[in-house]
């Protein structure tokens, strides 16, 4: 059975939180600030100069003194409009060109499967980008 064919299951969350904590911070566009200041009720200017901080030329979520995001509290509290970055988590294009990034990435997320083969886990990230915002 090809990889397309077969169920991609090289992926399965924990819920164990380690991803939004650290790791250089969650990068925000201007779709992700405009869903979740209208999910939170507030205009995107408010919710940048209270929720945002630069990066270089990026905007990224602030976070709480343990590290945390601003939204974690045991779960993601913005689930429905959560930014891009968290909704493709672990399927992103740098897997596609280096296939030795979803070990690392395994290192920091106990969701991700390794025992797996490198055609595998390209096929099942091409698959889980395509069609994705
Ligand atoms: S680190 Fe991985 S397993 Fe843990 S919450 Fe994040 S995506 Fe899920
Ligand atoms: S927005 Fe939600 S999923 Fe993304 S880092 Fe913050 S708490 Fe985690």
């Amino acid at each position: 059975m090809s990889p397309n064919e077969a169920a991609c299951d090289i992926f399965e969350c924990t819920r164990c939180g380690d991803c939004c904590k650290g790791y250089g911070g969650t990068v925000v566009d201007e779709a992700d600030i405009g869903a979740i200041a209208a999910y939170l009720n507030m205009t995107a200017e408010k919710f940048q100069e209270r929720y945002c901080v630069l990066s270089g030329s990026r905007s990224v979520l602030v976070q709480q003194s343990s590290g945390y995001c601003a939204f974690w509290d045991q779960l993601c509290t913005i689930h429905p409009v959560k930014p891009r970055m968290c909704r493709r988590w672990p399927y992103i294009e740098s897997v596609v060109k280096e296939v030795n990034n979803w070990r690392i990435m395994a290192g920091m997320c106990p969701g991700i499967r390794t025992n797996v083969s490198d055609e595998h886990i390209i096929a099942c990230v091409k698959k889980k980008l395509h069609g994705k915002r």
